[in-house]
């Protein structure tokens, strides 16, 4: 079906379950090694956790990350595409926003993310091609 020609991707919604939280994040016993990710080429020189000023500074190699799931406006999740780990990316951060106070940035395994998206009280989730979004 089309509307004006074009195609309208249509959001699925998802009850917040393991299930769904393990599409996402893939499966929680795995882990991303501290050699995989110190050779990664995309995030091996973002650090473990970077406080406010530190994402601006590592504004490029994140900018290389996928955004994949938006807990709320300042919580987001980001993955490496390369190496598969995850991170927690609190308030705004990124060129775009124009210097402001940046962020922090927490790098997490596959299983930390599960947990944190798993315990989170939201009625339900929504997938947007590759991006969810957690709807309150
Ligand atoms: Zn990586």
């Amino acid at each position: 079906m089309t509307n004006n020609g074009k195609t309208v991707p249509i959001p699925k919604v998802y009850p917040l379950t393991r299930e769904t939280v393990q599409e996402i994040t893939g499966d929680p016993c795995s882990s991303v090694s501290r050699a995989a990710i110190s050779n990664c080429l995309v995030c091996g020189s973002i650090p473990e956790s970077t406080g406010m000023g530190g994402t601006a500074r590592h504004a490029e190699s994140m900018s290389r990350l996928a955004e994949k799931v938006e807990i709320h406006a300042s919580l987001r999740l980001l993955k490496c595409p390369l190496c598969g780990c995850f991170y927690a990316l609190k308030g705004h951060a990124g060129p775009e926003e124009g210097g402001g106070e940046g962020g922090t940035l927490i790098r997490m395994q596959p299983s930390e993310a599960f947990e944190l998206l798993l315990k989170q009280k939201a009625k339900a989730i929504r997938r947007e091609g590759d991006r969810w979004l957690l709807a309150w």
